[in-house]
This record gives structure tokens, C-alpha cells and sequence, in this order.
């Protein structure tokens, strides 16, 4: 079967590996679509990360055989699946940190999401598989990841319907915040970027108002639609200056969510005077939990209703054998979300939607 091997940002190749024997209690999916995540994109471009690794995880896939143990899923099943599963019984599983959790940070798909074919283990498939009813969420599926992290994301922070929220960088993760903010709480969502081409997505996604940093002037721009400030803040893209920005533009008592590690410096300086006196708090969150998983599937099966439907956000469908033209697309932000496929005849087969 046909599996990707990343050895430099140059050297990628599509291997020949054997399809990966499964146990009573596992089973073995074939892959339909495995989205570029921009973690995959830093795995790749990190020198610091060693190859080859693991890459991709946000999959769905046709189940292709199952153990004979397993009765969850069956044959010609459709799948959503994730990737990581906690032990629910560490210090941080009793504490609802999922994603600290060791085993979690531990487990992967085998051998891995940019695979033909994926072994999933008992514990993915009792915890983490998601059965897809109508093949047309096919593609909307295929966001129940980013989307949960999201969804965990806005979760963290003490949202009210009709809050004024500022989402700064408006990639694929930023666009995804603006329409389950819309969604979720109807917020009022200011997007801020310097690329007016996202910025037009950001509109059509829902924001209200949205503001190039480069060319408008910001803070009179914003002080005309929140008079008060924002209620909170989502970075999904850090840097000293949108921090400067974020922390400045936030209403005393607000808060801020840090989505994103810092791109270029790993420290930055925080006015701390500012935050104590405002009384502001900053969040972190860190990839997705079994909750925010169940939930992000549930809403973009049921998109006709939600409005939540992300795939208007595929800029690309490639086979994999053209992983590299999709990493360099989203390395040079030429794109937004990119969905590989293996077997472009299985893909037709459910859903055609390769001309
Ligand atoms: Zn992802
Ligand atoms: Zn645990």
C-alpha cells in the first residue's frame, strides 16, 4: 500500500509498505481523505523534528475489514477518526486535560494518517471512530479535528451569546472560529489580517466586520464597531504584535485565547501591569479532547441546520503522490484547507467529486 515518507522538505516520497495486520478487537480502514493540518506543515519544516514522522491524522475513511471481536463498526462503514486517545484515568484525565495525557500524547493511527490504509486499535475504535450516515458529509467530515480543537478552544473561555469576540489571523483555523463563534453564540466577530483574499473568506464565513492590519488603522476601525472593546480575543497567530494588539483591544475582564504557538520569538514580553489591572485572562489550548471531538462531528453532520458546513474551505483535492505541491500551496498561504487521496476510483466510487 501506498504510505508517505517525509525525509526533508525536499525529499518526500510515496512508499511501498506492507498493509498493517489487525486483531480481533481492531480494524482496518482504507483511507478516503487525510487533510493537511499546519501541524503536519511544521512537522515537516522544523529541522528539530527528526525524519521520517508520522504525518497527517485528520482522516476519514471506508471501513475495509474489522476483527472479529469488534460489532461498533462494520465493513462499508464511512469514518471520521481521531487520532489520540487518553487513559482517562491519569492526573490529567481526572482533571479533564486530555491532551496532556501521556498515553494520549502517545497514541497515533498506524501507521499513520497519509496512509492507503490505517490499523485502528481497540481503543480507537471504541473511543474515536465516528460512523459518517450520509456519504454527502463526506467532506465536511474530514473537519471533525480542526473543528473540535476549536470547539475546545472557544469552550475554555466564558463566552455569552452576543459577545464581541476579535479573531486575529484568518488561515483556515481562524475561519473555522469565526463561523462557530456566528454559530454558536452569535457573537459579534471582528477578523483581523493583512491578506484581504482571507479577509473576503472571513466575510463570507460570517464576520462582521473585518480589518487589513497592514493597510486600515486598526484601532480606529474597531472603536467604531465596539465602542467598549471585546469580550475576548482568539489568536491564531501569535506574535508580539498581535498579543499587543489582542491584550489592548480586550474590555477589562475580558479574555484571551492563545491558539497558536508563537511563530518567530518563543518569549514575548507581556505588559503585566495591564493584565492585573484589567483583570484580563489569557487561555491556552492545546489540540482536542474526547468531548469536543463528539460534539464537532455531531454539529457538521447536522449542517444543514448549524450553517456549519466548512467545505467551502477545500481550496484543493490532490492525490498524495502531490503532497509537495499542497505543502508548498500552504507554505506559501496560497491556500486553505487541502484534502489528499490515495485511490482516486474509491473516492468516485462514494462521492464523485474528482473531475
Ligand atoms: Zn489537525
Ligand atoms: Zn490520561
Amino acid at each position: 500500500m501506498k504510505s508517505l515518507f517525509c525525509y526533508s522538505k525536499e525529499d518526500i516520497r510515496i512508499e511501498d509498505v506492507d498493509i498493517p495486520e489487525i486483531g480481533d478487537s481492531e480494524a482496518l480502514i482504507k483511507t478516503i481523505f487525510c487533510g493537511l493540518c499546519i501541524t503536519d506543515v511544521a512537522k515537516v519544516i522544523n529541522p528539530e523534528v527528526k525524519k521520517p514522522t508520522k504525518l497527517g491524522h485528520e482522516v476519514v475513511g471506508i471501513v475495509e475489514k474489522t476483527g472479529k471481536g469488534v460489532s461498533k463498526i462494520k465493513k462499508g462503514d464511512l469514518l471520521a477518526i481521531y487520532h489520540r486517545i487518553p487513559c482517562y484515568s491519569c492526573n490529567y484525565c481526572l482533571h479533564g486535560n486530555y491532551s496532556m495525557c501521556r498515553h494520549s500524547r502517545e497514541t497515533n493511527l498506524d501507521p499513520q494518517g497519509f496512509s492507503e490504509y490505517i490499523r485502528l486499535t481497540e481503543e480507537h475504535v471504541k473511543y474515536d471512530t465516528f460512523i459518517i450516515k450520509d456519504k454527502n458529509n463526506l467532506k465536511n467530515a474530514a473537519f471533525t479535528e480542526p473543528v473540535a480543537c476549536c470547539i475546545k478552544a472557544i469552550g475554555k473561555m466564558p463566552l455569552k451569546r452576543k459577545d464581541k469576540v476579535m479573531v486575529i489571523g484568518c488561515g483556515t483555523m481562524g475561519i473555522i472560529f469565526i463561523r462557530l463563534l456566528k454559530a454558536l453564540y452569535d457573537a459579534g466577530v471582528v477578523a483581523i489580517d493583512i491578506n484581504d483574499a482571507k479577509l473576503e473568506i472571513a466575510r463570507n464565513f460570517g464576520a462582521d466586520l473585518t480589518v487589513n492590519s497592514k493597510i486600515d488603522n486598526v484601532r480606529e476601525k474597531i472603536l467604531k464597531f465596539v465602542p467598549n472593546r471585546f469580550d475576548a480575543a482568539v489568536l491564531t497567530f501569535t506574535i508580539s504584535e498581535t498579543v499587543d494588539l489582542a491584550m489592548s483591544s480586550v474590555r477589562e475582564g475580558g479574555s484571551i485565547q492563545i491558539f497558536a504557538g508563537p511563530l518567530n520569538e518563543r518569549k514575548i514580553a507581556i505588559d503585566f501591569e495591564e493584565l492585573y489591572k484589567k483583570e484580563l485572562t489569557l487561555f491556552s489550548s492545546y489540540s482536542s479532547d474526547p468531548e469536543p471531538n463528539r460534539r464537532s462531528f455531531n454539529l457538521l453532520m447536522d449542517s444543514k441546520r448549524n450553517k456549519l458546513d466548512f467545505t467551502p474551505l477545500i481550496s484543493n483535492i490532490l492525490p498524495i503522490e502531490e503532497f509537495k505541491k499542497g505543502l508548498d500551496l500552504a507554505l506559501s498561504q496560497k491556500s486553505f484547507k487541502i484534502l489528499y487521496y490515495f485511490d482516486e476510483k474509491i473516492v468516485n466510487s462514494i462521492i464523485p467529486i474528482i473531475h
